[in-house]
């Protein structure tokens, strides 16, 4: 269960956020927790959490090991800081930063070498539905990203399914909708990896998801998990959403 914080919430209102999420995770043991803050919070949201099940990650990353890359991260600078976790290729990131899959490819290979434990988002627009393209479009972003790598490799990585048109707008995914594609991403993974490999894989659906709609998708026989944009900046809430997981 992961929350992205997109561009939210400062360093103090991150030290704010964890007084107040804390105690409401503490017994959580059915679910990995894991919080993505804008990098500036990064350290302080490490050094919130130590001790406790919550972990840490990114919300993105530079494929090269250092440069001159002005405004980028590299996946060492994050482990350093204590992060465990990194999304990649979020659709806001393919949508205003231009990301394809061939540079997802490569942040993935750069957060496993690095011993990151990525979460790769795919999903496919509101006018590809409505083309009858989800599945084509699904298809190609999973293989761009896990095509080549190995099973042991694809085991690592956790995948977001989060149709573009559900993200932000308060329009969810049926639970049909959302397992229809959860579906259809764990069959390529058993055709890439074997169904060892698919099993193994977890794949979250993301898309507002909010504490009354959670427990619903999450019930959903191919749903792993979820991966929580705007419910997640309110501790109560997201803690609400992470109970529904169990
Ligand atoms: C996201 O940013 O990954 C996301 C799913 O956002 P929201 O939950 O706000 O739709």
């Amino acid at each position: 269960m992961a929350g992205n914080w997109k561009m939210y919430k400062s360093v103090a209102e991150t030290v704010e956020y964890f007084e107040k999420f804390r105690p409401l995770v503490a017994g959580v043991t059915h679910c990995e927790v894991v919080i993505a803050p804008p990098f500036p919070a990064l350290a302080v949201a490490v050094e919130m959490t130590r001790g406790t099940p919550i972990r840490i990650g990114a919300q993105n990353l530079h494929w090269q090991e250092q440069g001159a890359y002005t405004g980028e991260v590299c996946g060492s600078m994050l482990k350093a800081c204590g992060c465990t976790h990194v999304i990649i290729g979020h659709s806001e990131r393919r949508q205003y930063f231009a990301e394809t899959d061939e540079w997802i490819a490569k942040k993935l290979r750069a957060a496993l070498a690095e011993g990151l434990h990525p979460i790769v988002c795919v999903g496919e627009t509101l006018q590809e539905r409505e083309g009858g393209k989800t599945s084509e479009v699904v298809s190609r972003q999973v293989r761009g990203a896990l095509g080549g790598l190995d099973g042991a490799a694809v085991k690592l990585v956790t995948l977001a399914y989060e149709p573009v048109w559900a993200i932000g707008t308060g329009r969810t995914a049926t639970t049909a909708q959302a397992q229809e594609v959860h579906a259809q991403i764990r069959a390529l993974l058993r055709e890439l990896g074997g169904v060892a490999v698919a099993g193994a894989v977890r794949i979250q659906y993301g898309g507002s998801v909010k504490p009354d709609n959670a427990r619903d998708l999450l019930s959903q026989p191919d749903v792993d998990g979820a991966l929580v944009g705007g419910a997640s900046l309110k501790a109560a809430d997201f803690a609400s959403i992470v109970s529904a997981a169990d």
